[in-house]
């Protein structure tokens, strides 16, 4: 029989980066954390920040060991799983096993669309609306159509911790985010986030204007994208 450590050897992710640094988006925000972001994606989204994740996911495969080791060697107690979409490996699940067995906090990002069975202390959800859609690809397109939403998925990852995050790019976008979550059997308001689409503080200053009011309105909450205020659209932060 094998043991933990030889299959957590034979359990690897494509991993792009790994880096520490501050949580910039959503209930832990400003929290030290390190990001540990996977290579490659389902969906294709238009407006996607991380392409060298999903269009053109970069870098190597990982043992699970190799990856905790390299976070045990940084600082944060913190640990953000995130891509790409860290769901499509099913190697996630022995990942997320060691990250927590070494007594370190997990969140994993994601959007929803794939499960495996495992426990993180919060799963941060971002549903993809149809807007998200890519339009230069109708072969990504149509995947990512058919894709994008699972509702049964969302609402397995709802039964632990979590987080619901809603990039939105117009009203008609924050519509459709009451018309998801109709969708559910239940949800917090409060875990309910809405982001304003936007890579400046321009343009996400702007969305704030309609979107904070809106969110207030719907007794739903408002998200900062901090780490753009705080470092600018950069890779590594
Ligand atoms: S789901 Fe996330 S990583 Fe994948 S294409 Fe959309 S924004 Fe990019």
């Amino acid at each position: 029989m094998q043991t933990d450590s030889a299959n957590r050897k034979g359990a690897t992710l494509r991993i792009c980066e790994i880096y520490p640094s501050i949580q910039g988006e959503g209930l832990l925000s400003g929290t030290a954390s390190t990001f540990v972001r996977t290579s490659g994606c389902n969906l294709r989204c238009w407006f996607c920040d991380t392409p060298f994740a999903s269009w053109k996911p970069e870098g190597d495969y990982q043992s699970v060991d190799q990856i905790v080791e390299q976070v045990l060697g940084l600082e944060p107690k913190h640990v953000v799983l995130t891509g790409g979409e860290p769901m499509i490996f099913p190697a996630v699940t022995q990942l997320a096993e060691a990250i927590r067995s070494a007594g370190l906090h997990l969140t994993i990002e994601t959007a929803g669309t794939i499960w495996h069975p495992l426990q993180c202390d919060l799963w941060s959800i971002s549903p993809k609306l149809a807007g998200s859609a890519p339009t230069h690809s109708q072969a990504w397109k149509k995947a990512h159509d058919q894709r994008r939403e699972r509702i049964d998925v969302v609402q397995q990852m709802m039964q632990q911790p979590y987080q619901l995050k809603f990039v939105v790019n117009d009203s008609s976008e924050a519509a459709q985010v009451l018309e998801y979550l109709q969708m559910l059997d239940h949800f917090d308001p409060a875990r309910v986030l809405l982001m304003p689409q936007g890579t400046t503080v321009e343009q996400l200053d702007q969305q704030a204007k309609w979107l904070v009011p809106w969110c207030d309105q719907h007794q739903l909450t408002y998200c900062p994208r901090s780490h753009i205020y705080w470092f600018g659209n950069r890779r590594g932060t």
